[in-house]
C-alpha cells in the first residue's frame, strides 16, 4: 500500500548531493542539462532514491528508458547471467546467440507482416544514423534527400542532428550539417503552423507537403525517406490527428519514399502498444529503437523490410553495437513487458491520468493542453488559454517544486510537463504524483 512515498528526509539537495554537485561542476562539461539538483544513489520499481536517502516517485524513467522500472529482478538476473559468460565480442565481426534471439523477438513485435532484418548499435542517435545510411544505400545514392520535421529530436551525432530541429542551441555553432536534409512543419494541432483548426482543416498539413515541398521545391524522386516521430517527444509530447500518419504513408507510397519511424522515445510499450505508429495502424519501412529497449543498458536497434536492409558486407557496423549483455537485457525487457501485461497497464493508467489531467485543465487557466497516449503524456502550460503564450518559467517552477516534494518529472518542448514513468508504476503511485503536480501548479499560479 502507498503510505510512505514520496519520502523526503533531508530537503534536497542534501549534504551528500551538494558535495557531488560541486565536483560535477569541476569535472564534467557544462553542456549537460540539469533540471534540478538530483543525485541518484539507487532505484527500485518506480522509485528513485538520492544519495541523502530521499525517495522520489519517478515520472522520468531516466528519460523514457527504464520502462520495467529500476532493478527489476528478471533484468538483473539476465544481466548477471550474461556477464558471467562473456561481456563483449563485437557483432561487427563475430556472432553470438543473444543477438540473434533478440533480433527474432524484435521482428515479432514490430509492425509489418513482412520479412525484416535487424541492425544493432548503441543509442538512439546511432539507430537513426543507421536508418539514414540504409535508406540512402537502398537507392544506391540516387535519392539523397531526407525529409524531417520541425520540432523533432533524433539525436546529437552529426547525421541525427542534421534531422533534429528541436532547439537552436542543439545546432548552434555546428553548421554545416549533412546535406540534402529538409524540414517540414509537424502537425502540432494546438499550435497549428497554418493557424487552422482540426478537423475543419481537412489535413491541409498533408496537402502543403505535397503541393509546396514535393511539387515545387524538393524533387520527390530524389527523396529516399521521411523520418518521423509518430508522437513528437522532446518537441513537446505532441500527438498528430487521427489520420495523419495514414495520409503520410500514402504520400510516401505515391512518390516511392520510405517512411522511417523514430520510436526511440515512444517505442517498446510506452504508449500502450509496442510501437506508437501502431495507433495509426500502419507499417513503416524502417524503425529506429533505443531508450526503453534494454532496461537502461545502451542499445540501438534499426529494423526494416528485408529488401531495404540491403547494405553490403562491411558498409556499416559498430564495435559495441548489440553488446551481448544489452541483448540479454533487452530479451528480459520484452518478456517482462509481455508477462506483466505492461502494454495494458500503460494504456489503462494513461487513460486515467489523461482524464484526471483534463479535469485539472478545466480548473486551471495555466493548463492549455493535455495530450498523449499510454504513459507518454504532455501537459502544456500557458500564460492563459486565450493567448496560449507558453508559460516557460511556470513550467520550470512546477518541475522544481515537484522535485522538492518528492516527484521527479521534467519538461519537453517550450512549456510542457512530460509524464513518462516506468510502465510498471501502480495507479496509487501515479495518482499520488499527479496530486503533487497539482499542488505544485497551484502554488506557482497563486504566488
Ligand atoms: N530519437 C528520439 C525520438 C529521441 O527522443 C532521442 C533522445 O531523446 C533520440 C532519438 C536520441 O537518442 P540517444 O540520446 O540515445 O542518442
Amino acid at each position: 500500500m502507498l503510505t510512505h512515498y514520496p519520502k523526503i528526509v533531508v530537503e534536497p539537495p542534501g549534504p551528500k548531493a551538494l558535495k557531488i554537485i560541486s565536483e560535477d561542476s569541476n569535472f564534467l562539461m557544462q553542456s549537460f542539462i540539469r533540471w534540478y539538483p538530483l543525485v541518484i544513489e539507487k532505484g527500485y520499481g518506480a522509485i528513485v532514491v538520492d544519495v541523502d536517502g530521499n525517495e522520489y516517485i519517478d515520472l522520468n524513467a531516466g528519460i523514457a528508458v527504464c520502462s520495467i522500472g529500476h532493478c527489476h529482478p528478471r533484468l538483473i538476473e539476465a544481466i548477471e547471467k550474461q556477464a558471467r559468460k562473456f561481456q563483449h565480442y563485437s557483432i561487427t565481426d563475430f556472432l553470438y546467440e543473444p543477438a540473434v534471439t533478440l533480433a527474432r523477438e524484435i521482428i515479432k513485435i514490430t509492425p509489418g507482416n513482412y520479412s525484416k532484418k535487424v541492425f544493432y548499435s548503441n543509442s538512439g542517435a546511432e539507430a537513426i544514423e543507421a536508418s539514414m545510411k540504409i535508406a540512402r544505400g537502398y537507392f544506391k545514392g540516387l535519392r539523397p534527400y531526407i525529409i524531417s520535421y520541425i520540432g523533432s529530436f533524433h539525436g546529437r551525432t552529426f547525421g541525427a542532428l542534421s534531422l533534429t530541429s528541436s532547439k537552436p542551441i542543439q545546432k548552434k555553432w555546428f553548421y554545416p550539417f549533412v546535406p540534402c536534409i529538409e524540414h517540414i512543419p509537424y502537425p502540432y494541432c494546438y499550435r497549428c503552423p497554418w493557424r487552422q483548426e482540426y478537423p475543419s482543416c481537412n489535413y491541409y498539413c498533408i496537402e502543403f507537403i505535397d503541393e509546396y515541398y514535393l511539387q515545387k521545391y524538393i524533387p520527390p524522386d530524389e527523396v529516399c525517406a521521411i523520418v518521423a516521430e509518430p508522437i513528437q517527444g522532446e518537441g513537446g509530447y505532441i500527438v498528430p490527428p487521427p489520420d495523419y500518419w495514414i495520409r503520410i504513408k500514402r504520400l510516401c507510397e505515391k512518390y516511392g519514399i520510405l517512411l522511417i519511424d523514430d520510436e526511440v522515445q515512444a517505442g517498446m510499450g510506452r504508449t500502450g502498444k509496442w510501437f506508437s505508429i501502431e495507433h495509426w495502424n500502419i507499417s513503416p519501412d524502417i524503425i529506429a529503437i533505443a531508450k526503453g529497449v534494454a532496461g537502461g543498458l545502451p542499445l540501438g536497434v534499426t529494423v526494416g523490410r528485408e529488401e531495404i536492409m540491403s547494405l553490403p558486407r562491411g558498409a556499416h557496423a559498430s564495435t559495441f553495437g548489440g553488446n551481448p549483455i544489452s541483448c540479454a537485457a533487452a530479451l528480459a525487457v520484452i518478456n517482462v513487458v509481455r508477462d506483466e501485461g505492461l502494454l495494458e497497464n500503460s494504456l489503462r493508467l494513461g487513460e486515467k491520468t489523461i482524464k484526471r489531467l483534463n479535469e485539472l485543465m478545466e480548473k486551471y487557466e495555466v493548463i492549455g493542453d493535455v495530450r498523449g497516449k499510454g504513459l507518454m503524456i504532455g501537459v502544456e502550460l500557458v500564460k492563459n488559454k486565450r493567448s496560449k503564450e507558453p508559460a516557460v518559467k511556470e513550467m520550470e517552477e512546477v518541475v522544481l517544486k515537484c522535485f522538492k516534494k518528492g516527484v521527479v518529472v521534467i519538461g519537453a518542448g517550450k512549456s510542457t510537463i512530460r509524464i513518462a514513468p516506468p510502465l510498471i508504476i501502480t495507479e496509487e503511485l501515479l495518482m499520488k504524483a499527479i496530486d503533487i503536480i497539482e499542488e505544485s501548479l497551484r502554488e506557482v499560479v497563486n504566488r
